[in-house]
């Protein structure tokens, strides 16, 4: 069985020193070797965006795609490969601006795929400008004075979409996020995992210090019930999206694989690829 060191490779990340990104790499090769895959068996899709590196670090099938389009190229890749676990990845910039749509509509289809988002609250490829995630009255080099939208709330969101999955933790616990990515490559069903993941090159507001202070792990409330969407909202609101756990699962409704007719009696990974028209439509 493979370790987490199977899954690094000889590549040297180019994150600035500090990065948050570090620690979710780290976190990503030990949940895969934890739930027991070999690097073959899983496959890291990818952005644009500092975030968006990381398939290149990882030992394990991996592609660097387009701004904003990690999701729809997880999705075909799990469409046509159904024995890999697959994960994507990126920041809150490709994931909750430009790649938003995707982000709704791989929420409410639900194939089985887990999505990693690195949120930092700005664009750090770019050198530093306000994102969606971005507080308001945060002042950047595109807003010097001040952000004056509104805060996209990603867990909201997901959860109106339909998720099945939803988790938030922190770069800096890398316990919890080990734990969370695990649940979440075993949920059967597409899962959200929204990580603080500090920018300490163009953040100086929300640093490692400032989520020490502002964040809520669900650890403190022992009778919170994660199978009830109502209650998740409810504690997403009041902690105005700062907690850290498993927000929400559903393990009853079915993956898009579980659901699709012909799908999962034939499998696309049994298919030949040049399949004619025809083979198609006995599909
Ligand atoms: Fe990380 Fe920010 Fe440096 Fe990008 S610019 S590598 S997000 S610290
Ligand atoms: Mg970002």
């Amino acid at each position: 069985m493979a370790t987490f060191k199977e899954f690094r490779n000889n590549i040297k990340p180019n994150w600035c020193p500090g990065c948050g990104d570090f620690s979710v790499q780290a976190a990503i090769q030990r949940a895969a070797a934890n739930v027991g895959l070999e690097p073959e068996q899983l496959a890291v899709i990818s952005g644009i965006g500092c975030s968006g590196r990381i398939s290149g670090y990882i030992n394990a099938y991996g592609l660097h795609g387009i701004h904003g389009r990690a999701l729809p190229i997880a999705q075909g890749v799990k469409l046509a490969n159904r024995e890999l676990t697959v994960i994507a990845s990126g920041g809150d910039g490709d994931g909750f601006a430009i790649g938003m749509g995707h982000t709704v509509h791989a929420i409410r289809r639900n194939l089985d795929v887990t999505y990693i988002v690195m949120d930092n609250q700005i664009y750090g490829l770019t050198k530093g400008q306000t994102s969606p995630r971005s507080a308001e009255g945060f002042k950047t080099k595109s807003t010097p004075e001040g952000s004056i939208e509104s805060t996209l709330s990603p867990l909201e969101i997901a959860l109106s979409a339909g998720a099945t999955f939803v988790a938030q933790s922190f770069s800096s616990d890398l316990k919890q996020l080990t734990a969370l990515i695990e649940e979440g490559i075993k949920h059967k069903g597409f899962s959200l995992i929204n990580v603080f993941s500090p920018c300490v090159t163009f953040n100086k507001v929300n640093t490692y210090d400032w989520f020490k202070e502002n964040i809520v792990n669900l650890e403190q409330f022992p009778e919170y019930d994660p199978s009830n969407r109502v209650a998740a909202m409810n504690k997403i609101m009041e902690t105005h999206g700062m907690l850290t756990g498993l927000i929400y699962q559903d393990k009853v409704r079915k993956s898009y694989e579980d659901l699709a007719v012909g799908f999962k009696e034939q499998g696309l990974a049994n298919q030949k690829l040049d399949l004619s028209r025809e083979d198609f439509d006995k599909l």
